[in-house]
């Protein structure tokens, strides 16, 4: 299997691929970003829009009624919930209906301003974490496509508005996003949560900027207070019954213990290699059915959460301002020589030790002048990346193992 079939696109794990009712007016149309439908009387509402499944969330609606579309909610401004509403306008183009109006917490602004900003690195960051392919930013590199709908009206904490009978709550969290929403449905018991309800929270995304764990839990929390019968959640299937409040509260504890562990260990004055070290979860939440680390995992949450309350200093002095990784790794080729370096690194892996034979591999990639001995360096990082792929549970982490692993290849080449 080649590394491109290998890599994991998000679409598959975190997708549902099935239509789904929660009550009879109201249905979820699963995709990559899942996106709920509440017929009225008035008109319809949409929650989210993302470009795999729009054309079908257009068939589904139109299957049933002849309304408008009246509006369209965004649960947050990324590319799965917030780029993909252009059909539905052109649905009311088409109808003769009038625009539907859409609505945003008022963050997406900023989010969607720095999606223009940063395009060409976010682009590049997502087809690494995509798996797909290290090729660095080109000129005109697009990120949002250019037919996004910018909302129409925004709030800062909450809104609310009622249409054909029905109360559609707002409320601004911060979690994944600073821009989050989630919809309450009063009449209809039901939720819809996007990114908040994603199995394990993806915070210190290792691309990604920083990421709010207290709030996260305590959106989850006013969630679960709700006792809602439905959850639609931007990714997966709908929840229902009991089963919400487990999802919500065993997520909201994962998320605060490790927010007062890594506070704990800060306050101990403990450096981020040590607080990795010593933080451990407890198996009622490391191994909770709805927590595995598909998406997110405990090393990024703890990065993430170290980063919201400290620097990047490592603790060491002699690492505050660093020499040139190839100049380190240079002196310890000269010491020791790359032959046995490489040959240190291949035991290493045969004893299993796959990620001490990377770093052993590094200093000849770095510090080798020697183009044979530094081909076979890239050759074993290849080879190394791709056992590490191979063995990785983390969709993310494999992801950036595969496309690591192709690199090494191709720069073996290049030697
Ligand atoms: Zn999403």
């Amino acid at each position: 299997m080649s590394r491109l079939d290998k890599r994991v696109a998000f679409g598959q794990v975190l997708g549902s691929r099935k239509d789904e009712e929660c009550t009879p007016d109201i249905v979820m149309v699963g995709g990559f970003g899942n996106t709920g439908i509440i017929f009225t009387e008035e008109g319809v509402v949409v929650v989210d829009t993302a470009p795999m499944s729009i054309a079908r969330v257009v068939e589904v609606i139109r299957a049933r009624t002849d309304k408008p579309i009246h509006t369209i909610i965004y649960t947050h401004g990324q590319g799965d919930h917030a780029w993909a509403a252009a059909p539905l306008l052109e649905d009311a183009v088409k109808r003769g209906h009038p625009r539907p109006r859409v609505i945003a917490q008022e963050a997406l602004l900023a989010r969607f301003a720095r999606y223009k900003e940063l395009a060409r690195q976010n682009r590049f960051i997502n087809n690494i974490q995509g798996g797909r392919t290290y090729v660095r930013p080109q000129p005109g590199d697009k990120f949002m496509p250019d037919n996004v709908v910018y909302p129409d009206i925004t709030y800062r904490d909450a809104m609310q508005f009622r249409l054909g009978g029905l109360t559609f709550e707002l409320y601004h969290y911060m979690g994944e996003t600073d821009d989050g929403t989630w919809v309450w449905i009063p009449e209809r018991k039901t939720a819809i949560t996007g990114d908040l309800n994603v199995g394990c929270p993806n915070i210190g995304n290792p691309f990604k900027v920083q990421r709010y764990e207290v709030e996260w839990a305590e959106a989850l929390e006013q969630v679960a207070e709700k006792n809602p019968d439905y959850l639609i959640p931007g990714h997966g299937v709908v929840l229902r019954g009991q089963g919400i409040q487990e999802a919500c509260l065993v997520t909201a504890k994962y998320l605060r213990y490790l927010h007062n562990e890594v506070v704990k260990l800060l306050n101990e004055g403990c450096w981020i290699e040590e607080i990795l070290e010593r933080v451990s979860i407890p198996d009622e939440l490391a191994k909770h059915p709805y927590l595995p680390p598909i998406y997110g995992c405990p090393t990024y949450i703890i990065h993430g959460i170290h980063r919201r309350y400290a620097g990047w200093f490592n603790g060491n002095p002699g690492e505050l301002f660093p020499a040139k990784r190839r100049d380190i790794a240079a002196e310890v080729v000269k010491l020791s020589n790359a032959d046995s370096i490489l040959k240190r690194a291949k035991e290493l892996q045969k004893q299993g030790n796959v990620q001490l034979a990377l770093h052993l591999a590094d200093f000849v990639v770095y510090g080798s002048a020697d183009a044979v001995a530094r081909k076979e360096a890239f050759q074993l990082k290849a080879a190394l990346l791709d056992e590490k792929a191979d063995k990785e549970y983390n969709t993310i982490a494999k992801n950036i193992f595969l496309v690591g692993a192709q690199k090494a290849e191709d720069e073996a080449q290049e030697q």
